[in-house]
């Protein structure tokens, strides 16, 4: 489990880089063709005003580079110097010819500036075959003052019309980072299948040797039982019937556990509340586990609150809570010394349960509560269990509005704390 896990965060890392680099690739080409985009059309209008020049006689000398007599202050913005008033219904089919000669497709809103009456003695919409924004009420093109008279070239949509033009590469770059996307998710599917296959796979695993042990124990004693003349011996015949029984409860009691906690649903847990004292339904739950403790020779010390602690919730659910978290305490511990205590603080009773164990790393930490997550070490059978334990405790606890934490640091031990509400 602890290898599977790193493996795939580390696809889930690896593909995440990939995705970034790939998307960083993405918008750089897209940013350099914008910056072509936009050259591109600077170059077109660049071609059509020096046509316009050619077309019509607006300066006086004419021999003079195009470059001197035209001004570019903005973008969207050309001011073409004229030393003479043109015929302006040519100027406006000239220029309109111009502009759709060298293919720029998009309207433009010319004005003449008058240098003598610093102001627009004309304007003119120039509404070109492929524009698509209908002409503006009024005129954004800003007025800038010269000691000389232009007309003004403003291209209102200029930023509108370069992303136009691009419109097939970002539409492949969105195709690209879709298909990616749908791939990427596929193998996080793929892996998280596989991974749920595996774990269940554990499962059956500690199942099959959970209910293997008590079934051989039964077998021989069915075994011893069946010989010849035993009921000659009724002390053998009374502690091997004892065995066969004490087996089929333990296993009985297995399987109403792992039913029990296998189906139920946090959403589910039919809760029948009542209003009880939870030092001692502590107590209850650790004499129930006396057999356990006896076995390993747990040490269990408890501080509890002297006076009784109440809540209001369902006293059978919270009991196997309990009842998990002590047995978890004890089977996680070599050598088990546990602290059972309980306090107030507000309206919330808080319930740790210390052990001196094996602790559980902190990458492992939220998963315990995950439905078959148990942490391996090496041999998947040192422990039993079906990893179903802590997954019940949680929902059972998210039925109750109650919140349960781990704090815990490997080869120290663990504390599971409870905090629900008291009434
Ligand atoms: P299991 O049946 O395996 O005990 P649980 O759901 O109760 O299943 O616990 C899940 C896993 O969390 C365990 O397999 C174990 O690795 C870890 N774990 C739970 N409680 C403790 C504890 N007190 N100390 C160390 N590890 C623990």
């Amino acid at each position: 489990m602890v290898i599977r896990s790193k493996t795939l965060r580390l696809v889930i890392l690896i593909s995440t880089v990939l995705m970034a680099i790939i998307i960083g690739l993405q918008l750089y080409w897209l940013q350099k063709v914008y910056r072509y985009e936009e050259k591109q059309f600077n170059i077109n209008v660049s071609k059509s005003i020096r046509g316009l020049y050619d077309d019509m006689e607006l300066v006086n000398d004419v021999s003079d580079n195009v470059q001197k007599v035209v001004e570019n202050p903005k973008p969207d913005l050309y001011l073409l110097r004229i030393d003479c008033s043109p015929y302006l219904d040519s100027l406006w089919l000239n220029l309109k010819a111009e502009l759709t000669d060298f293919d720029v497709y998009t309207d433009c809103e010319a004005s003449i500036y008058s240098h003598e009456k610093n102001a627009y003695i004309q304007e003119q919409y120039i509404d070109l075959p492929d524009a698509y924004h209908a002409p503006k009420e009024k005129s954004n093109n800003p007025l800038l003052q010269r000691d000389y008279s232009y007309i003004a070239l403003y291209f209102p949509h200029r930023g509108e019309y370069i992303l136009k033009q691009m419109y097939f590469w970002m539409a492949s770059s969105g195709i690209l980072l879709l298909v990616l996307t749908a791939f990427g998710a596929s193998i996080f599917y793929l892996y998280r299948q596989k991974f749920l296959n595996e774990t269940q796979k554990d499962f059956v695993n500690n199942f099959t040797h959970e209910f293997k042990t008590p079934l051989a124990v039964i077998k021989i004693a069915a075994e011893v039982l069946r010989q010849p003349h035993i009921e000659e011996k009724p002390e053998k015949f009374k502690s091997y019937a004892t065995i066969v029984d004490e087996q089929a409860t333990h296993l009985q009691g297995q399987i109403q556990r792992l039913l029990e906690i296998a189906y139920t649903d946090s959403k589910k847990v039919p809760l029948e509340k009542e209003d009880f004292d939870v030092n001692e339904l502590l107590t209850q739950a650790i004499t129930s586990l006396h057999p356990v403790i006896e076995q390993k020779n747990a040490q269990i010390k408890t501080v509890f609150l002297s006076n009784p602690v109440m809540v209001h919730a369902d006293k059978y659910y919270l009991q196997l809570t309990f009842i998990n978290l002590i047995e978890n305490a004890i089977k996680y511990a070599p050598q088990p010394q546990i602290e059972i205590s309980t306090a107030v603080e507000g309206k919330y009773c808080i319930i740790n349960i210390k052990d001196n164990g094996i602790g559980i790393d902190k990458s492992h930490q939220k998963k315990i509560f995950d439905p078959f997550f148990r942490v391996t070490h090496g041999d998947i059978h040192t422990v039993k269990g079906f990893g179903l334990g802590l997954n019940f405790v949680k929902k059972v606890m998210d039925a109750h509005a109650a919140k349960i934490e781990v704090h815990s640091e490997p080869g120290k031990g663990s504390t599971f704390t409870i905090r629900m509400a008291t009434i």
